[in-house]
Order: C-alpha cells, then structure tokens, then sequence
C-alpha cells in the first residue's frame, strides 16, 4: 500500500499540484491542494476562452434616443426615415420595448453621432489568480514545519 507523502497515511492516493511539484497524497490532505486528476493531467489542457469582450447596446438606450430625436425637434416618423427604420421599430426603440441589436446601433451611433455601444467585460476575463486565496498543500507544509 502506497503512503501519503504529507501525512503518511496508507490508502488510496491522488496527485495533487504544490507549488508546481505533484505529490502523491491521500484524499484528505489533497482537500486542501490542487487535486490532478491522473488520467487527465497530461492530455486535458482547457482551452481558454476567446480573449473578445462582448459589445451591448447601453441600458439608456430608449433614453438617449428619445432625448436625441428631441434635440432634433423631429417626430418619431422623421426620426425613423433619418435612421432608415420603420417608425414601429423606433417607438418600440423609444419606449425601452426593444433593443436594437449591435450591428444595427452602429448604424445608428454613425447616423446620430451618439454612444450607444458599450463593451462589457465578462467575469471569464477575470486573472485565475483569485483562485489562489485557497489554502494550498504548500501553506499546509510550512504550517507542520513551523511546529
Ligand atoms: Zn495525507
């Protein structure tokens, strides 16, 4: 039977990632470690995800629009032949109803002169350190060796 190299424990032992350095532990102290799976350690490398971030149309935009067409002193019919829409489309626009998609609020941006797309970053793009707030096999042997 194989002994835990942290604890000593003869049982059945998983690999778990130290600090870079893969040791051969049982399931209890691997709870406090990155546990690797064996058969996937060296095939399964995950893929990350496209580095793009996501354009949306802004929340205001029923707003920006409304005040925009005032500013203009237009009707909502004139807008709409300004904007190459149907007037449904722009009341239901106006109204908060309906969002444009972005490829349509481009247009607009460039018909308008206004701002109404906005990246938005998504929680993917976040750094993977903040997963190393867990407590690590590593800070577990400094603690043993402490005593
Ligand atoms: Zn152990």
């Amino acid at each position: 039977m194989p002994a835990c190299e942290l604890c000593g424990k003869q049982t059945e032992l998983v690999t778990a990632s130290v600090e870079g350095a893969d040791l051969e532990v049982c399931s209890n102290c691997a709870r406090h470690g990155t546990i690797k799976r064996k058969a996937l350690v060296q095939s399964y490398r995950p893929k990350p995800l496209p580095q793009l971030p996501e354009e949306t149309v802004v929340k205001n935009f029923a707003i920006m629009l409304r005040l925009e067409r005032e500013k203009r002193g237009l009707t909502q019919e004139d807008f709409a032949k300004l904007l190459q829409e149907k007037e449904s489309i722009v009341t239901k626009w106006e109204s908060g109803s309906l969002l444009p998609e972005v490829a349509i609020a481009k247009k607009l941006e460039k018909i308008l002169g206004l701002s109404v797309v906005e990246i938005e970053k998504r929680e993917a793009l976040l750094p993977p350190k903040l997963r190393n707030d867990v407590l690590t096999l590593g800070d577990m042997i400094k603690v043993r060796k402490r005593k």
